[in-house]
């Protein structure tokens, strides 16, 4: 069984979201597939929440753009008898779920600093939370699970840490019948183990998410689909002259990741290291690109 991970361009348009379908087609099943939120919407997410906090309502303005961004790509993606079930699903979490934590932000000039960190942590995990739910609609054999069900997290310090025991004890029990079909889950969201609040493993965390699942669950590999043909010498954006690196070991990887290669979430390499499970780096716009695998 494979892991594979989609970011945010890779789900992000219509176009990426039909070779994601093409790519997880061609694989053998079951198959995990972890999902970031469409691209940007993260940062829109996290904005809107400054724009609540300053009482400027026209941030429902933009959940309106993105309900249409959202119900666009199910009309283009989606199999057409789940289609009217994944549109009620994006309303139901616009209007109850998103509307009212904004409206919250907004109307409650004394809301405490750590009610303020909860609300919108809440929020932002709507992200993944609404891409996975096209995602799944995609695949006949879509089988939905909720990352907020098992991955989860303990307060360390100022920030959080991943609860290894529980999450793998969790995670077994979610994924304990994998025999078949398109497993899809989110990446990025968990769950405090004792306050049970909403939380996250950080900007960029989905790769991370796909990395514990992989390591758990004994993944075969792990393919870290992105919009780059593979782990390149420097960030293509700001280097042209960039190479795709063919192989490279985790020490190497986690080197250049710590060092700020925005292409892997550092904390992604270590567990699946200690497994010996490869990684692959593949570009979601040029499935053919060989891409870069890690290993030992
Ligand atoms: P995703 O949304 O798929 O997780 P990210 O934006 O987090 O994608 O990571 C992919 C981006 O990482 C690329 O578009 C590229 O600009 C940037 N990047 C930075 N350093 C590297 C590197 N060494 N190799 C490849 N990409 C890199
Ligand atoms: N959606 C989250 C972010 O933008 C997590 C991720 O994409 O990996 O940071
Ligand atoms: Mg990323």
């Amino acid at each position: 069984m494979k892991v594979m991970k989609f970011g945010g361009t890779s789900v992000g348009s219509i176009e990426s979201l039909r070779n994601l379908k093409d790519i997880v087609n061609a694989e053998d099943k079951p198959v995990i597939v972890v999902v970031s939120a469409m691209g940007g919407f993260t940062n829109q997410l996290l904005a809107m929440c400054e724009q609540a906090q300053q009482r400027d309502i026209s941030c429902l303005d933009g959940l309106e753009q993105a309900r249409q961004r959202h119900h666009d790509a199910i009309d283009g993606v989606v199999v057409e008898s789940m289609r009217a079930e994944v549109h009620a699903t994006i309303d139901r979490f616009i209007d109850e779920s998103l509307k009212p934590y904004y409206l919250a932000l907004a109307t409650n000039p004394h809301m405490p600093v750590d009610e303020i960190e909860r609300v919108c942590d809440a929020i932002v995990a709507h992200g993944e939370i609404l891409s996975s739910a096209i995602v799944t609609g995609m695949f006949e054999d879509g089988v939905p699970h909720l990352s907020l069900n098992f991955m989860r997290t303990q307060r360390d310090g100022a920030g959080r840490v991943l609860d290894w025991e529980e999450t793998g004890r969790l995670v077994k029990e979610d994924f304990a019948d994998l025999t078949e079909g398109v497993h899809v889950a989110q990446g990025f969201i968990s769950r405090d183990k004792l306050s049970g609040d909403v939380t996250n493993l950080g900007r960029g965390g989905s790769d991370y998410t796909a990395a514990i699942l992989a390591t758990l669950l004994d993944a075969e590999a792990l393919e870290i689909w992105t919009d780059v043909d593979g782990f390149m010498t420097a960030d293509p954006r700001t280097h042209p002259d960039a190479t795709v690196i063919p192989q490279m070991t985790y020490a190497q990887a986690q080197e250049m990741c710590d060092a700020g290669a925005k292409v892997i979430y550092p904390p992604t390499i270590a567990p699946v290291a200690m497994k010996n499970i490869p990684v692959w780096v593949k570009n979601t716009f040029n499935p053919s690109a060989p891409g870069t695998v890690i290993v030992n």
